[in-house]
C-alpha cells in the first residue's frame, strides 16, 4: 500500500520524511506548519492572559502581592502599585476615545543598598507576569564605545520576553545604580563628567520612547543582519540608586526653608536617614542627574533603611524567607534544621554591623551554616542540626579574625 501524509495527502516519495502514528502518518512539512500554528496560538494566549491579569489588578491588589515578598517599605510599595496600575491602565486606554494623552509614569527608587529596590521591581514584574530585566547603569557607555550601549538593555528585555516583540513592548526594566552616572556637580561648567552625561542622554532616548534596533537572537549586532525594531514607548522603567549624600542636599534645602523644617522637627528627633523620605526632584537634579532624565522619571519614592525589627522579619516572614530556604535545603537531605531565636537576633545584629542592609543577612547565615552544609550530605547519621548562640558567635569571631 502507498503510504501518504494524512494531513497534506502527499505520498512518501514526494516528502522527505514521513512519521507513522497509530493509524495516521505525518510528513515533516506538516509537522513544521503545525508547530508554527501551536507557537502562534500560544503567544496569543499568553498575551491575552497578561492583559486579563493587568485588567484585574488594582493598586491594593498589587501592593498585597508585594507584601508577600517584601517587608516594610510601605510608601515605596504604594507609590509603585499606583504607578504600575496607571501605567497599564494607560496602555489599555484608547486615547482616541478620551482624547487625553496619558503620560508614562517611570519610577525612581532612592534607598541604601540592600533595602529592597531590586526585589520590589522583580516582585512586581513576577506578579504581573510581564517580561522583566535588570540593567546596571554603570556598565553602560555611549554607543560606539567599549562596553554595553544603551540599546543592549532593550535586547535583554527582548530575550526575557522569549523574543516576543509585543510582550517586550509591555515589559518592565529595572535600571540599577542610576546615581552612579550622575554628573559630579549641579553646575555643568565646573566638573563636567562627559561620559556620565553621554550615557544619560542615551538613556533619555529609551526612557522617552524610541524605536530601538536589536539583533533577532539578542546578543551582539552584526552590520548586515536584519534588526528587530522595538518601540520603548510603553516599557515601564524603574530606576534605583543609593544616592549617597543626597540626605545632606535635602537637609540643606529643608533648613533653608526653615518654616517647613520646624514644622517637621517639632515632635520628632531628626536623624540624617529620615531626610530621604522628603526627597524631591530638585534634590536629584542637584545630585547630578540631568533635568531631562528627571522629567522622564517623574515618580520618586524613598526606601527606608532597615532596622533590627524589619531585618528579623525579612529573615523569617516572606514566602521565600532566608531561614525558610535553609530549612528546606536541609530537609531535602532528610535533616531538621533548628535555629534558636537568640541566634536569629545575633544574625540581625551582625548584619547591621556589616552595613549591607538585608544583603548582610545572607552572608552571616552562609558563614554560620557553611560547615554543616559541607558535612551533612556525606553523613547519613545526622537527622537534626541545632544551631546555638555560642556556635554562631564562634564562627563569626573566627571570620573576623581571618579578615583582620
Ligand atoms: P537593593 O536593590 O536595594 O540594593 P535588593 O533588593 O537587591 O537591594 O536586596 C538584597 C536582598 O535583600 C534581596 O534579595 C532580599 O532577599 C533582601 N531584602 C532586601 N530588602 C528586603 C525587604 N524589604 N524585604 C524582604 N527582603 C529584602
Amino acid at each position: 500500500m502507498q503510504l501518504t501524509c494524512s494531513f497534506c495527502g502527499r505520498s512518501k516519495g514526494e516528502v522527505g520524511l514521513l512519521i507513522s502514528g497509530i493509524d495516521a502518518h505525518i510528513c515533516e512539512d506538516c509537522i513544521e506548519q503545525g508547530n508554527e500554528i501551536v507557537l502562534s496560538e500560544g503567544a496569543g494566549k499568553s498575551q491575552k492572559n497578561t492583559k486579563q491579569v493587568l485588567d484585574l489588578k488594582k493598586p491594593k491588589d498589587i501592593k498585597a502581592l508585594l507584601d508577600e515578598y517584601v517587608i516594610g517599605q510601605d510608601n515605596a510599595k504604594k507609590t509603585l502599585s499606583v504607578a504600575v496600575y496607571n501605567h497599564y491602565k494607560r496602555l489599555n486606554y484608547d486615547s482616541a476615545k478620551g482624547g487625553v494623552e496619558l503620560d508614562k509614569s517611570n519610577v525612581l527608587l532612592i534607598g541604601e543598598t540592600g533595602t529592597g529596590k531590586t526585589l520590589l521591581a522583580k516582585t512586581l514584574a513576577r506578579s504581573l507576569d510581564v517580561p522583566f530585566c535588570i540593567a546596571d547603569a554603570t556598565v553602560l557607555t555611549e554607543a560606539g564605545y567599549v562596553g554595553e550601549d544603551v540599546e543592549s538593555i532593550i535586547s535583554r528585555l527582548y530575550q526575557a520576553a522569549d523574543y516576543n516583540v509585543e510582550a517586550t513592548e509591555r515589559g518592565i526594566i529595572y535600571i540599577d545604580e542610576i546615581d552612579k552616572i550622575a554628573r559630579k556637580s549641579d553646575n555643568p561648567s565646573i566638573t563636567r563628567d562627559v561620559s556620565g552625561e553621554g550615557v544619560q542622554q542615551g538613556l533619555l532616548k529609551i526612557l522617552e520612547g524610541t524605536v530601538a534596533n536589536v539583533a533577532p537572537q539578542g546578543g551582539r549586532k552584526h552590520p548586515d543582519q536584519k534588526m528587530i525594531q522595538i518601540d520603548t514607548k510603553n516599557i515601564l522603567f524603574i530606576c534605583g540608586g543609593a544616592f549617597d549624600g543626597i540626605e545632606k542636599i535635602i537637609s540643606r534645602r529643608m533648613q533653608a526653608n526653615s518654616l517647613g523644617f520646624k514644622a517637621l522637627s517639632s515632635d520628632v528627633e531628626f536623624t540624617e536617614d529620615m531626610y530621604l523620605q522628603y526627597a524631591i526632584p530638585s534634590d536629584v537634579k542637584q545630585f547630578g542627574l540631568i533635568p531631562e532624565i528627571i522629567g522622564r522619571i517623574p515618580i520618586l519614592t524613598a526606601l527606608q533603611p532597615l532596622d533590627a525589627v524589619t531585618l528579623k522579619a525579612i529573615l523569617l516572614k516572606p514566602k521565600n524567607a532566608l531561614i525558610r530556604q535553609y530549612i528546606a535545603l536541609f530537609e531535602l537531605e532528610g535533616i531538621e534544621l533548628v535555629i534558636s531565636d537568640e541566634v536569629i537576633d545575633y544574625i540581625v545584629e551582625k548584619a547591621i554591623e556589616f552595613k549591607l542592609g538585608a544583603r548582610g543577612l545572607r552572608s552571616v547565615c552562609e558563614a554560620i551554616l557553611s560547615d554543616y552544609m559541607f558535612e551533612a550530605p556525606s553523613d547519613k547519621s545526622i537527622k537534626e542540626i541545632k544551631i546555638g548562640l555560642h556556635e554562631a558567635q564562634k564562627v563569626i569571631e573566627r571570620l573576623r579574625l581571618k579578615a583582620a
